[in-house]
């Protein structure tokens, strides 16, 4: 059985937002864009998070590389609370925990060459010897697929599937043990996704690396994931195993964000039905279950009472009330 790398428990971030309240002074609120999920991910796995824009995805993805504070839980690395961490530890911790954005046009500096841009993060933590560095950045770049004549170039002179193998060499150079991706590929034409995703499945054998791989994109997932949670309005609202999840998803929002998958071949429909409506507000949820606004199953009990996530099989939770 595999270690456990990461736990995130009880994870909330909440953004305190000024808004009119109808007196003299604005009323104070806040937008909850992460609102309690919990999850591990074991050393060596993929574990993928879905869901619709602003489910509070990328925000998870951020509080676990500590792009920001959270409003409340815990998340543990290699058992160790992250935000108790002394001065060293955390700088520890930065080593063995990447972030690889999702624009790749945006996510490198316009003004530094290749061997600065993957050279930097070396740097920073005090490699000072210039030859020993770049015998460093030549390896990662034959690893991503940049050819090492190209050492001295600027990121205006590679394609968009070139500059996110940039990306990745950068986010390898301190060997970490997890990476969080946060829509990597989105960005990228489909015929260069396919070769990232591949690069990343290689990467991922050689350095025994473990990814948070974060999408809208249920196919890329399905590709790349061995667990799936699917997030909506902040909340976990199912998590399985990638072949449970897509052959068997029991959650009416995992049902529904599958039926929203193209198919391929105009003589075939979709069996399942399409999602209706918007998302609701993160600044005034629902009351009950989240998903009770969009919900065709939605009863009584969805307005009043917030499910819980429960175990239906091992390895497999859902959190609706009529699923028993
Ligand atoms: Fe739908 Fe009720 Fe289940 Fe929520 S708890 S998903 S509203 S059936």
């Amino acid at each position: 059985m595999r270690k456990i790398l990461l736990e995130v428990n009880d994870l909330k971030v909440y953004y305190p937002v000024k808004t009119k309240g109808g007196g003299l002074f604005p009323k104070k609120q806040h937008v909850k864009a992460v609102d309690g999920i919990s999850f591990a991910v074991s050393e060596g796995e993929t574990f993928g998070i879905v869901g619709e824009s602003g489910c509070g995805k990328s925000t998870a993805g951020k509080a676990i590389v500590k792009l920001l504070e959270p409003t409340e839980g815990c998340i543990r690395f290699e058992g160790r609370d992250i935000f108790k961490m002394p001065k060293k530890e955390e700088r520890d911790y930065k080593k063995k925990i990447q972030m690889v954005f999702q624009d790749p046009y945006s996510s490198l500096d316009p003004r530094f060459t290749v061997e600065r841009i993957i050279g930097e993060p070396l740097v920073v933590n005090g490699m000072t010897d210039r030859k020993e560095r770049r015998n460093i950045i030549l390896r990662l770049m034959e690893d991503v697929g940049i050819r090492p004549e190209f050492l001295n170039r600027y990121p205006h002179e590679f394609s968009g599937g070139q500059r996110q193998r940039i990306g990745v060499a950068r986010a390898l150079a301190l060997h970490p043990r997890l990476l969080v991706c946060d829509e990597p590929v989105s960005a990228l034409d489909v015929s260069i996704q396919a070769q990232i995703l591949n690069l990343m499945k290689d990467l991922q054998q050689k350095y025994n690396l473990a990814y948070i791989f974060i999408s809208h994109n249920l196919s890329v997932v399905k590709h790349l994931c061995d667990r799936v949670a699917v997030m909506y309005l902040g909340n976990i609202v199912e998590l399985a195993g990638k072949g449970r999840l897509f052959g068997n998803p029991r959650h009416p929002y995992t049902n529904a964000l599958l039926g929203a998958i193209p198919v391929p071949d105009p003589e075939i429909r979709s069996l399942k039905e399409p999602l209706e409506g918007d998302v609701p507000s993160p600044l005034n949820p629902p009351t009950g279950c989240c998903f009770h606004t969009r919900c065709k199953f939605a009863e009584k009990e969805c307005l009043e009472t917030k499910p819980l996530l429960r175990e239906i099989e091992p390895g497999h939770v859902v959190a609706c009330h009529m699923i028993k």
